[in-house]
């Protein structure tokens, strides 16, 4: 789950991390507002999940509120990769001696949380990652032990040569990382990380992620969750109960079981195909799940064939086939829909089916076959 930078912040400020004061607005009068109390220059930032605002013209400093205003009125409603701004931050200017990079992701290979800071702060990190791979340090930390006290010290050093400025990072990676581990992110980081004129560290930007599977644990957390910043097929996707991601491909796949989707999608790319979406409707029998499945992925222009795999244990094949004959009398579907269903109640799905004029499988390779070529010709 991802969350805003103001709120990204209120974390990092709970965690004790020195971040510059802000509100949020949503009109350019509150912006006004905003600024009007925080005195001075102020810097209006977009408030959407995704990075790069400032490359996309989304963040702009100010120096009275009536510029304030003017530059919410810009930012308000502008799209950054596609997704609209309703929010901005307005927050205190502050002047840059040095940006830096400090970044906190869980590292898969290792199964632990890895630092990842770099003095080339304040641009695409991937980019220094490419260019310039020494200039980034990385650091896997146990997470029995925690970060250790010389391990933070390490970091700050490499970032830093001044001993006060090596003191403030020391204590702020110790900060980000206990915000990362009590708020289960999955991302936490901060670029940049500035130097004042005067030698005060501080976080200008903050971004985090969230584990979405620690959210039961994390009522306080689940609260930053903003639906109306997400785009609308995951939303759609999570009131029904299915697991979906958008990809960007284009046979539409719609599956029982995380790894019969997978291996699904994987014989969609042996075939010479590309999936539009990663779908589990899960394990239960419920026709409505199979009609929103089909409305979340009819949704998508760029799905050109409908893949249907579905193994019949707990979930019954019969319940599958009345879904989807409900959805084609509720919906309009264009792509082609190429059926496999397999297992409990396989019989009654197949006769279900062909009444309704589908034609269904049971062999995986067929199906997938037929469903790559389909969406090719489309
Ligand atoms: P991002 O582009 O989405 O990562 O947004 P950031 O918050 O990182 O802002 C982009 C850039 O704007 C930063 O790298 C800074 O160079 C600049 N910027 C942001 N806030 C301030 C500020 O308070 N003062 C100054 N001088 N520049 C800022
Ligand atoms: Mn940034």
């Amino acid at each position: 789950m991802d969350i805003h930078e103001y709120q990204a912040k209120e974390l990092f400020r709970a965690a004790g991390i020195p971040v510059p004061p802000g509100r949020v607005a949503t009109t350019p009068d509150e912006a006004r507002a905003i600024a009007e109390e925080l005195g001075g220059s102020v810097v209006v930032k977009a408030q959407v999940h995704s990075g790069g605002r400032g490359k996309a013209g989304g963040v702009k400093l100010a120096t009275s509120p009536d510029e304030a205003a003017s530059h919410a009125e810009a930012i308000l409603g502008m799209s950054i990769r596609g997704l609209e701004v309703k929010q901005v931050l307005v927050t205190v200017a502050e002047d840059i001696a040095s940006e830096a990079y400090v970044g906190i992701l869980v590292d898969r290979a290792t199964q632990r949380p890895m630092f990842m800071v770099s003095a080339e702060g304040g641009v695409d990190i991937e980019e220094v990652a490419a260019t310039n791979p020494d200039a980034i340090r990385k650091l896997r930390v146990d997470p029995r032990y925690g970060l250790l006290p010389h391990q933070a010290y390490g970091l700050a050093n490499f970032l830093y040569t001044d001993p006060g400025q090596v003191k403030q990072a020391t204590r702020i990676m110790a900060q980000l990382y206990n915000a990362f581990v009590e708020n289960s992110c999955s991302m936490a980081e901060i670029n940049p990380l500035i130097v004042t004129p005067n030698g005060e560290v501080k976080a200008i930007d903050a971004k985090v992620s969230i584990d979405e599977s620690a959210l039961f644990r994390l009522p306080e957390v689940e609260k930053l969750r903003d639906l109306d910043a997400e785009p609308p097929a995951e939303t759609r996707a999570r009131e029904a109960g299915l697991s979906f991601v958008k990809l960007d491909g284009n046979v539409g796949c719609c599956v029982n079981g995380a790894g019969l989707a997978m291996a699904t999608m994987d014989l969609v790319k042996t075939y010479g195909g590309e999936p539009a979406n990663f779908l589990d409707i899960g394990g239960s029998s419920n026709p409505d799940k199979v009609v929103a499945a089909l409305e979340i992925i009819t949704a998508d222009p760029n799905v050109k064939a409908i893949l249907f795999n579905i193994f019949g244990g707990i979930t019954r094949c019969d319940d599958v086939a009345r879904g989807i004959v409900e959805a084609s009398n509720r919906i309009r579907i264009e792509p082609p829909i190429v059926i496999r269903l397999t297992g409990t109640n396989e019989a009654e799905a197949l006769e279900i089916l062909s009444e309704a004029g589908f034609s269904a499988f049971t062999g995986m390779d067929e199906v997938v076959q037929k469903a790559v070529d389909l969406a090719a010709q489309a």
